[in-house]
């Protein structure tokens, strides 16, 4: 479908936003995402799903592109109910344009003719009723970046905690203190991918590298749980010392933020890069270790990788939950605990009480 096309279709699921400040002039700046962009009437933000009608900012609302009932551990968060599902749903548009992204029929429908998905009027109330069919306990805004649809998604988490449900994000990272206190009294859990350490590359995928940092920082103050994602890219950000100082910066924000190197296919735009090896994700995994984080993963080759897709007590080293690929084969944490030496392992474990009525929880 013609860029033009669905924005026009796209036009008729939207409604006026509250992440817009009004700046005079009939001007808008919306602060949904780091781009911060400030929008004349009749123009639209870099995301191009944002857009200034007459002096009052409208935005995605009421559908969705993509949904699954993904296992939690494919968002991938690993200290999150494990072996729970995620209703996971997706909507159009990005405020970034990575050349790599395995999910650009969504993210970039509005930029790329060549890249095509339906929109689907749905309620929130249908999402949270899917969700509580299909037996999960947590519902993500993902596929695309969910900050840039952040008032639709907490339309969805109200009714979705309303139920009992958890409520999670799937994004890029790219927030801003105003979007991070609009979510937070609605938003458990967050998901940040850090694309590397280099501001150039950050620039050419559409973002800084600062804002995505101060982003991990904003969301860990917040005490939403956060785990990071690094998909590791044969000469665009492999190299041990980007990855070095990537981890050292994660390690002084928390050594216990779960850290997941992720073995990169080609894809996209980028075709001609190599699959990431074996070996080159062992070595990521060895550098956030050895930058204290005491939680690294390697994820994308299930079953290639040893124990690195398990979690170990850092204190006595007893095997707590063990995964291969998104399966959770045994986990024998007793109530966040390790059952040897009763150490807490940093997660979020349960379904809180807030949520009691939606049933027990996983850990
Ligand atoms: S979400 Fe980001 S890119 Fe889109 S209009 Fe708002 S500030 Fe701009």
């Amino acid at each position: 479908m013609a860029a033009e096309t669905l924005q026009s279709l796209l036009r008729g699921l939207s409604a006026p936003m509250a992440l817009g400040i009004d700046e005079g002039g009939g001007r808008v700046r919306c602060v949904a995402c780091g781009h911060r962009c400030l929008i004349p009437p009749g123009r639209q933000g870099v995301c191009r799903v944002r857009e200034n009608r007459d002096g009052v900012l409208y935005g995605p609302w009421g559908y969705v592109a993509g949904i699954q009932n993904d296992p939690i551990e494919k968002k991938p968060f690993f200290h999150a109910l494990p072996g729970s599902r995620a209703l996971s749903f997706g909507m159009l548009g990005c405020d970034f344009h990575c050349g790599y992204c395995q999910n650009w029929l969504t993210s970039q429908a509005l930029r790329d003719p060549a890249a095509d998905a339906p929109a689907r009027p749905t309620t929130a109330a249908e999402l949270v009723a899917r969700a509580r069919a299909a037996g999960a306990l947590t519902v993500t805004s993902t596929y695309n970046e969910p900050l840039i649809t952040s008032e639709w998604a907490v339309e969805v988490f109200r009714a979705a905690r309303r139920a009992g449900l958890v409520t999670a994000y799937v994004s890029n990272g790219n927030n801003t203190e105003e979007v991070i206190a609009y979510l937070k009294p609605w938003l458990d859990l967050y998901k940040i991918d850090l694309k590397g350490f280099d501001d150039r590359r950050y620039r050419k995928l559409g973002g800084t590298l600062r804002n995505v940092l101060e982003g991990i920082e904003r969301v860990y103050r917040a005490g939403m749980w956060l785990e990071v994602v690094t998909l590791v890219v044969p000469g665009f950000n492999d190299g041990d010392e980007e990855l070095r100082r990537l981890a050292g910066f994660l390690a002084e924000v928390s050594v216990d933020i779960p850290w997941h190197v992720t073995a990169f296919h080609p894809d996209y735009k980028m075709l001609d890069n190599p699959a990431t090896t074996v070996a080159s994700l062992l070595q990521a995994h060895r550098i956030g270790k050895a930058a204290g984080l005491r939680y690294v993963y390697a994820g994308n080759l299930p079953g290639r990788v040893g124990e690195t897709e398990s979690t170990f007590c850092p204190h006595c080293a007893e095997p707590l939950i063990e995964r291969r690929g998104f399966h959770v084969l045994a986990n024998r944490l007793h109530d966040g605990r390790c059952p040897r030496c009763r150490a807490d392992i940093p997660g979020f474990w349960r379904v809180p009480q807030r949520a009691a009525a939606a049933g027990a929880g996983v850990g």
